[in-house]
């Protein structure tokens, strides 16, 4: 049976756990294998990044670091409300489908 995945990237999703619960971002990355998304502006993490030749400096970065997919909630992109997705079959076809107002998410 393969797995279809509730987060897909572009998606917008909520963060349920952590120090960005309850925010809202878009999912820029999945890593189904880890079973993390990156979501864009949160979760952030600074990273130091070595000097480079030239002359450059070290500086500190921000990146978004990976958050797991249990700790985020899909928002649907009809009622807007965050959602627990459901999969139904479309003319044979695997679906997501927001289990508030029952509308297929693409
Ligand atoms: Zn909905």
């Amino acid at each position: 049976m393969t797995t279809l995945l509730k987060i897909k990237r572009g998606d917008s999703v909520r963060i349920l756990r952590g120090k960005d619960a309850q925010k809202k971002g878009k999912v820029l990355a999945v890593l189904p294998k880890a079973s993390t998304v990156v979501v864009e502006g949160l979760n952030m993490v600074k990273k130091h990044v070595k000097a480079k030749s030239g002359g450059q400096k070290g500086q500190r970065v921000s990146i978004a670091a990976p958050i797991r997919i249990a700790n985020v909630q899909l928002i649907c992109t009809q009622c807007k409300k965050g959602t627990r997705v459901g999969i139904t079959r479309e003319n044979g076809v695997r679906a997501r489908v927001c289990k508030h107002c029952k509308a297929i998410i693409e």
